[in-house]
């Protein structure tokens, strides 16, 4: 039997090899990883030389490599999003102030590191070819993106916060060698704090290349003047408070995230 199995895809994370079995089993393919408990017990073995490999049976070999090319990032971050329980469905105050029905509790997936180093690792492939020295975050969520992608890229990492109502760079850090950078956002509705960010930076003599975004719930319709490498792009309806249905149903009002920016 064993004779038969072909590798089609190999990973050096875990995590992501478990979803792209996950992916083709819901498809009904049988689908082995080789490799997985010995890079679960010593990760750092993982590398080009030693990666896990997905095998499936030869006779499915072309069938499931065509089905895995979908699995792109936009459905890799979907998956997560779900298997972490972050998408939520009620009447909800956005960081913008405007409602929806919606909600992406995005603190869900960073409580799973593993899970969220697959979303860095992701947006790190389409920010690479980039030319920057430094990932900027804004507080609270982007931080830990933008950690995470500054040290998959190899550049160095500042992070932004409001003070006094007002985005500033964290105070301490050296910004001498900061002259390129790509801004990282969690989560964009009307892109309010990456605009912030962006003049936080030119006043800074700071030259902003790229902006990355794990999720654009503005169905891709922000213009920041710069390329925009997004996740996932959702059109997340959102209206303001005045026009909201659920207000005038008396619906309660949940303000999730509400106090991330107001320190
Ligand atoms: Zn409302």
């Amino acid at each position: 039997m064993e004779d038969n199995l072909i590798t089609i895809s190999s990973y050096t994370d875990i995590f992501e090899a478990e979803m792209a079995k996950g992916f083709l089993e819901d498809s009904g393919f049988e689908v082995f990883l080789q490799n997985e408990r010995i890079l679960s017990l010593y990760p750092s073995m993982a590398g080009d030389m030693y990666m896990i490999e997905l095998q499936v049976f030869a006779d499915a070999e072309q069938e499931a490599k065509t089905l895995l090319e979908d699995l792109d990032d936009s459905y890799l971050c979907t998956n997560i999003l779900r298997q972490e329980n972050a998408l939520l469905e009620g009447h909800f105050q956005l960081t913008s102030g405007n409602h929806s029905n919606q909600y992406i509790e995005k603190i869900r997936v960073l409580q799973n590191p593993a899970a969220t180093h697959v979303l860095c690792n992701r947006l790190a492939k389409r920010l690479q070819d980039y030319d920057f020295d430094t990932v900027i975050g804004p507080a609270y969520g982007a931080i830990v993106l933008a950690f995470d992608l500054a040290r998959i890229l190899e550049k160095s990492f500042v992070f932004t916060q409001r003070k006094d109502g007002q985005m500033v760079f964290r105070n301490g850090f050296d910004l001498s060698q900061v002259k390129k950078a790509v801004i990282i956002e969690d989560i964009v509705s009307t892109g309010g704090s990456v605009q912030e960010v962006i003049k936080c930076a030119l006043d800074r003599g700071i030259e902003v290349v790229a902006i990355g975004l794990m999720v654009d719930r503005s169905g891709g319709k922000l213009d920041f003047g710069l390329p925009v490498e997004s996740l996932l792009t959702l059109d997340i309806p959102f209206w303001a408070p005045e026009d909201c249905e659920l207000c005038k149903d008396g619906i309660k009002l949940s303000k999730p995230g509400s106090s991330d920016k107001l320190s």
